[in-house]
This record gives structure tokens, sequence and C-alpha cells, in this order.
């Protein structure tokens, strides 16, 4: 008769308590791993090794890891040309608060000249990634001679990314060799490190972005779409007056 009692209290009470402590142990092992692919990946590149930034934060966990670490690192934010004006702000008042070198990348090209040009970016063929985000980027680190870079790239991000391990080095172009130090962390893991390093995150996830790049990605679906129209009239605005027509903004 005590039996299913004792499993009843099993699954309510040591259920919880094991999985709380199933979770510390991942969340501390897998800090702990970051600061140690860090430590050793700055050894290995001679601490040539700057910081990717995006402004999101998944980047902000790795950059105070690795100011942690390097004090002086380098850091370099790509600016899309389509970012979040909340975005760039809020760039600008973390290297002001944590103090330090920010060197910010972007193309030269109009976006929505080449998107006129070229058409919307769809899921199956993202030529902007390349233009944009991808070459500013490495034209500035292979100018410094810079091989290889620390970025907040997570595998559970999208299916691509599945295959990722602490050190990448590139089949394509561009040849940066990437160090992903949070690798292995889920969405939670990385809130859970903000909050208790108290870290400034971007204030765009407050307004309900999960994604915080480029506000016109036509990889965003909808809801992404809905929350701009409400948060950024103007924004919507323009979009959906564009020609060619954006494929999400355009039908809501
Ligand atoms: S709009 Fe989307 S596809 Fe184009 S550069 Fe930005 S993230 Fe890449």
């Amino acid at each position: 008769m005590i039996a299913p009692l004792l499993r009843k209290v099993d699954s309510s009470l040591l259920g919880k308590q094991i999985e709380r402590c199933n979770s510390r142990f991942f969340y501390d092992f897998k800090v702990r791993q970051a600061r140690d692919i860090i430590k050793d990946t700055f050894v290995i590149f001679s601490g040539n090794l700057p910081v990717a930034v995006s402004g999101g934060k998944d980047s902000l966990v790795v950059l105070h890891i690795a100011l942690e670490a390097n004090p002086d690192v380098s850091v370099i934010y790509n600016n899309t040309t389509v970012e979040f004006p909340e975005t760039l702000q809020y760039m600008r008042r973390l290297q002001k608060e944590w103090g330090f070198t920010l060197h910010i990348t972007q193309s030269d090209k109009p976006f929505f000249k080449a998107v006129k040009d070229r058409g919307w970016a769809t899921h199956e063929n993202r030529w902007c990634c390349k233009p944009y985000k991808d070459l500013p980027a490495f034209q500035f680190l292979s100018s410094r001679g810079y091989k290889a870079e620390i970025t907040g790239t997570t595998r559970t991000e999208s299916i691509y990314r599945r295959s990722l391990t602490p050190i990448k080095t590139p089949k394509k172009e561009p040849y940066i060799i990437r160090v992903n130090p949070i690798y292995d962390w889920n969405e939670w893991e990385v809130w859970r490190y903000i909050k208790e390093n108290d870290l400034p995150y971007n204030p765009l996830y407050d307004l309900g972005y999960r994604r915080i790049g480029c506000w016109c990605c036509p990889i965003n679906g909808p809801t992404h779409y809905k929350r701009l129209r409400k948060t950024h009239p103007h924004l919507f605005k323009f979009l959906s007056s564009f020609s060619p027509p954006h494929p999400i903004a355009s039908k809501i």
C-alpha cells in the first residue's frame, strides 16, 4: 500500500529536486567549459582573438566571459545597416559602461537599393547575409591579421547548427575560424547567466522580440511584423509600401 504513495512523493518532490540538481550541474559545467574554451583559445591564437557581437543576448554572455579573461579584448560589431535603432544605441552604451574597444564594420552599399535589384532574401537564398553580414567583418578581420573570432553562436539556434563544435574551421568563405564558447547552451541557460550576473541586455527583448537582427529580415515570421507595426510604426509603414513587396509585411 505504501509503494504507490512513495511513487507519488518521488514524482512531485524528489523528482523536482533531482531536476533542479541536474540543471544546476549542467549549467555550472557549461559556464566552466565556456571559460576554459576562451582561456585555451586565447593561448592558441596568442591573444589575437576578437569577440564578434551582434547586440543580442548570446554574444553579450560571451563578451562578458571574454572580458573576464582578457579586459583588452577587441570587440567587433557588424552593422548590417538595417539594425534596429535601439541596438545601435545599446552597443554604444555597453561600450561606454564596460570600456572595451569597439570596431564597427558595415557595407557601403545601400541595403534597400540591393533589394530593389535582387529581390528579398528567401529561406533558400539568403543572398544578403554575405555582403551585409559576413564580408564587412571578414575584411576587417583579415586586414588586421586575425585568423579567428569568438562568437555567441549556439547549436540550438537552428537545425543547420546542430553539428556546431567549440572551435569550427570554415569549409567555405569567409575563412575565419570560429570559437563558440557557448555552443551547447540553450536559451534558458543564456538568460540565467544574464540574470545571475546582472548584465545589461538589449531593451528590444523587453518589447517582446526574440531575434534582434535585421528588422526587415524576410526570414522572420508574421509575429515579428505584427510586433514591429506596434513598436516601430514608421519602419513598418516604410516596409509595407516598399517595392518589391515584402513577403510578410505586405500581407499583414
Ligand atoms: S535581412 Fe535576413 S537574410 Fe538578409 S542579411 Fe539580414 S539576416 Fe541575412
